[in-house]
């Protein structure tokens, strides 16, 4: 399972090295980022059980999310650059659970849970690849009992702070 972490910062990184190039409004950035993480409100419905069979990376986890928001970015003119930003938040979720346990693309329409596995390990001093795709009756890795936050997270994050800070106190001011 992609952490909660990954889910927000990731997207929201990507978008900020491209900020200046596709003229986005930070703010909006940064406000819009629950929608990064908005499909896993899927997870209440598996954990209520209102439903017979679990609706984690289901019901929230397909393309019709994407639909109305796509809709708008083509055929609203007006505030195009929330719908993009939307459009790519969620859009972003459904990549990350792809490529780590897989989601019901289709849900309602087809049930089955599309995956995709791409490793490269490390052991006894050679590189092993593990690629596996493909079509499966069920999700491949439901994250139950992985932290929300990681230890590598917390890194990321402090790293992500020195960069501020570096940013904040000009590094690339120049020198007279
Ligand atoms: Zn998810």
């Amino acid at each position: 399972m992609s952490s909660l972490f990954n889910h927000i910062f990731i997207p929201v990184a990507i978008l900020f090295l491209f900020s200046k190039k596709l003229k986005l409004n930070p703010t909006e950035v940064i406000t819009l980022s629950f929608f990064a993480a908005l499909p896993d409100a899927d997870s209440l419905f598996f954990v209520l059980k209102f439903s017979p069979t679990p609706l984690h990376r289901v019901l929230f986890h397909n393309v019709f999310i994407v639909i109305i928001p796509l809709l708008l970015l083509i055929f609203v003119k007006k505030r195009r650059q929330v719908s993009g930003i939307i459009c790519f938040y969620l859009t972003s979720h459904l990549i990350l659970d792809l490529f780590t346990g897989g989601i019901s693309l289709f849900y309602p329409v087809y049930h089955d849970i599309f995956f995709v596995h791409a490793e490269l390990l490390f052991t006894d001093g050679s590189f092993i690849p593990a690629l596996e795709y493909g079509i499966s009756d069920r999700i491949m890795n439901m994250g139950i009992g992985e932290p929300a936050i990681s230890s590598e997270n917390i890194a990321a994050s402090v790293l992500l702070i020195i960069s501020a800070a570096m940013a904040a106190g000009g590094i690339n001011r120049k020198t007279r």
